[in-house]
């Protein structure tokens, strides 16, 4: 089976990071170093205690492959020795996140996007900046640590996000079974389609390119931010009615797509903002760390939505 997402290195037009290399450093005393290679030590274990370590070998041990020697799934906070006191699930340890986890007397977030505003988590760039600054004090003095758990969750089979969200929307049984991102429904229109999203994943709004009447039936959902080319490349490939996806950058698919509709072809856009595309995702964790590590406490946080901050 092949999965479209944001890492999927099957596909020869996903390969938008696939060059990036792990060189993550920061300037405090804060850990980004991966673990890997450590992982051989043992986890561990005090009693009933878990140390963050130890629940980010138990899930990487359960993926295809295991560790990666090159991936931006480090710890961008905390110590991997720290007793794990309780957990959140969020897409971005935005700051308000952090300090909900501090109310809930948790100490180890488990995210799926970056901490600090890049996708390697590279902070020499940063060094000085006010925001910066704030959101790692706050880390540091409340003993918090942060795990992205990013190529990981999208490598287990079926990727973890893909299949989280397909449930959400009810579309499982609808999935192509060699690309589980196209989805076949009965013909539905732009608009009634856009109604269904926002309903199911309960979001108030998207933003699309098409016509609202145009039929719909093979949806093409790329979740994330795939890049320009990749989502062009399967649009060229597997041409769907629509391309469902979680973010663009507004001068490449969002064109391509406007000039495409003017040509005449049977396509449309439907962003949905890149929390909201994968946010099932973290509840794909929640549920993972209650059967895995029933006696720790875990929440799940939402952490707003792409397309609106207020
Ligand atoms: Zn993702």
């Amino acid at each position: 089976m092949k999965y479209l997402s944001e890492h999927n290195f099957n596909f020869p037009f996903l390969n938008r990071r696939k060059f990036i290399k792990n060189t993550v450093t920061t300037a405090g005393a804060v850990l980004a170093a991966p673990l890997i290679g450590k992982a051989s030590s043992g986890p561990v274990k005090q009693g009933d205690n878990y140390t963050v370590r130890q629940i980010m070998d138990s899930f990487i041990s359960g993926v295809p492959g295991g560790p990666l020697s090159d991936t931006v799934d480090t710890l961008k906070a905390g110590r991997p020795d720290t007793i794990v006191k309780g957990i959140v699930t969020s897409m971005f340890p935005t700051i308000a996140v952090i300090r909900k986890t501090i109310d809930l007397g948790a100490n180890f977030i488990i995210v799926h996007e970056p901490t600090f505003y890049s996708h390697t988590d590279n902070v020499l760039w940063l060094n000085g900046d006010p925001v910066y600054n704030y959101k790692e004090d706050l880390l540091n003095q409340h003993e918090i640590a942060i795990w992205r758990n990013h190529d990981y969750i999208h490598r287990v089979v079926p990727d973890g996000v893909t299949s989280a969200v397909l449930a959400q929307l009810d579309w499982k049984k609808y999935s192509d079974p060699t690309v589980i991102n196209l989805i076949t429904l009965a013909p539905v229109t732009l608009k009634d389609l856009i109604g269904y999203t926002k309903q199911k994943l309960n979001i108030e709004m998207v933003r699309y390119i098409g016509n609202p009447e145009q039929s719909c039936s093979r949806v093409l959902f790329i979740p994330g931010a795939a890049g320009g080319q990749t989502q062009v490349g399967a649009i060229r490939k597997l041409k769907p009615d629509v391309l469902i996806c979680g973010e663009i950058s507004e001068w490449e698919t969002a064109e391509y797509v406007r000039d495409a509709v003017a040509m005449g072809e049977n396509i449309s856009l439907i962003v949905l903002g890149h929390i909201a595309s994968e946010e099932a995702g973290s509840q794909y964790m929640l549920n993972w760390l209650a059967k895995n590590f029933p006696s720790i406490k875990a929440t799940h946080l939402n952490c707003g939505n792409s397309l609106s901050f207020l």
